[in-house]
């Protein structure tokens, strides 16, 4: 295989224009131009087997991108490419490029991948085909052919060539959904029928009582019709989104609380960013509440885009729906599924949970970064699930490499972090990422008071749906949050900016 030249090619823009060119190569504001004005779907550049396909474009108020992902030999790159950002004051590229060597036939067939992740999941089902992808490995400049071998709950990861178990990501915990007695969604009721985990259909429920049977693409279109009930004529009849929550709290207090949750995180998206539902489009929200028995969790099922709460064991959680950041954390999870898709296990987990705890709070509008303090009834281990002020007040668990759960202070600064061994399974808190969340989750703390709220909010939205990727890491994450602050703030910003990744080491000392 001849070695990539991409990655020489891309390093810098100039080089990078010039490569993509027959000529001398355009300006960095022609090809901007370009993207904008043409952004149908095209090869940027291809040599050597590798090329870059056009993706999709990102467009908020201060920042517009057009995203071009990478792949070698056809197949994806996860979390390399390259991105044109502009604004009226302001044009950049940002390539987020991995060097590719490898032999992209796998060395074992997906059927056998197949088998060997059944025998990994024995508890979880086969769902569809494996794909192949590309994963870089940051540490060694290399990269590995995986699988990803899609589940029921989950997708493992294997090497297409060596067939090792790299990780297998599940959504946060083993909530079982089986024992799912209502949900609420925009005023209408819902009872899903889960098959374990899966979302098979649902029956709609008004007020009068009338339920109907739906399958799961009826069901979620019902859901989108925003705070309408059936009549008795089996019509939908718009009532305002107030008498939804209170004529919903006379049935269910669990789902009149979640509905509200929803509505106030959907209101934190519109107002922060003029964002429309987690997925741009209005997409309204799913809840499930009384999910599990006596769960003391709260989960983003990611395969059905929806929010399961648990009502609490009464000893240590109370019902979950009490916890406005907790529902707007789970939320986050969405929205982060929605933008740059970070994958749930080492340091890109670890980022995910941190955003989400960060969204949370901000969204719940209380004045305080005690994450989850209100549904915490046992408080050995803290008052909170985590503290993003004072990280270190509250305990977490991490799992060594010999799989120990180890209780210790949660970090705030990268050296303090939990080590990660492969796999990433749930085993192991898919490599420790609730503990080493609060190393982000104290940045955009610290963030927030250099900044202000609304610079560093609004900083932290645009790295994650502009800039971050799947695979993005602690320092991926670092630089794009300086070259987001380039593009949107002032330089002296910037510099607060740099200093809070330092005193984190989300920026690592030379
Ligand atoms: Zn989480």
């Amino acid at each position: 295989m001849k070695p990539a030249k991409l990655l020489v090619l891309l390093v810098s823009a100039s080089l990078s224009l010039q490569a993509c060119s027959k000529k001398t190569g355009p300006s960095l504001a022609e090809i901007t131009a370009q993207v904008q004005n043409s952004p149908a779907a095209k090869t940027l550049f291809a040599q050597d087997g590798n090329s870059l396909e056009y993706f999709h474009g990102v467009q908020d108020d201060s920042l517009h991108t057009e995203k071009f992902k990478h792949r070698f030999n056809g197949v994806e790159v996860l979390g390399s490419g390259v991105d044109f950002h502009s604004n009226d004051s302001f044009q950049g590229i940002t390539p987020h490029l991995s060097s590719v060597t490898l032999d992209t036939s796998p060395s074992f067939d997906a059927s056998t991948a197949k088998q060997i992740a059944q025998s990994l999941e024995p508890k979880s089902a086969l769902q569809g085909e494996p794909t192949l992808k590309i994963l870089p490995q940051k540490n060694t400049q290399t990269a590995r052919l995986i699988y990803i071998v899609p589940m029921q709950d989950r997708e493992v990861l294997l090497d297409a060539h060596t067939k090792q178990h790299i990780a297998t990501i599940a959504d946060h915990d083993n909530l079982s959904a089986s024992n799912v007695k209502s949900a609420a969604s925009q005023g209408i009721f819902v009872t899903p029928k889960f098959n374990d985990s899966d979302l098979q259909g649902c029956e709609l429920k008004s007020l009068a009582g009338i339920v109907e049977d739906l399958s799961v693409n009826t069901c979620k279109e019902r859901i989108s019709e925003s705070c309408q009930i059936l009549n008795s004529n089996k019509e939908a009849q718009s009532i305002n989104a107030q008498n939804c929550v209170d004529a919903d709290e006379s049935i269910d207090a669990s789902a009149a609380r979640a509905q509200k949750n929803a509505s106030i995180y959907l209101n934190y998206l519109q107002l922060s960013f003029h964002r429309d539902g987690l997925d741009g489009q209005g997409t309204n929200i799913l809840s499930v509440v009384h999910a599990g028995q006596e769960s003391n969790n709260a989960k983003w099922i990611r395969k059905n885009k929806l929010l399961a709460y648990g009502d609490g064991d009464g000893v240590h959680f109370s019902d979950m729906t009490f916890g406005v950041d907790i529902a707007a954390h789970e939320l986050t999870h969405g929205l982060v599924q929605e933008t740059a898709g970070l994958l749930g296990i080492g340091e890109s987990g670890a980022l995910n949970e941190s955003l989400a705890d960060f969204f949370g709070k901000l969204a719940e509008g209380n004045e305080d970064w005690k994450f989850g303090k209100s549904v915490v009834l046992d408080k050995s281990n803290g008052d909170a699930i985590r503290d993003l002020q004072n990280p270190g007040s509250v305990k977490e668990v991490y799992f060594d490499s010999l799989l120990n759960a180890v209780v210790a202070p949660a970090p705030s600064k990268r050296s303090s972090a939990a080590p990660m061994v492969e796999p990433c399974t749930p085993d192991n808190d898919s490599c420790s990422v609730h503990f080493n969340a609060t190393i982000p989750g104290h940045t955009w703390y610290l963030l927030y008071v250099s900044l202000g709220k609304s610079k560093a909010e609004q900083l932290v939205y645009l790295a994650l749906t502009h800039y971050f990727t799947e695979v993005t890491d602690f320092t991926d994450a670092a630089k794009d949050i300086i070259d987001a602050c380039k593009a949107t703030l002032t330089s002296d910003d910037c510099d607060q900016v740099k200093a809070v990744l330092s005193a984190t080491e989300m920026v690592k000392a030379e």
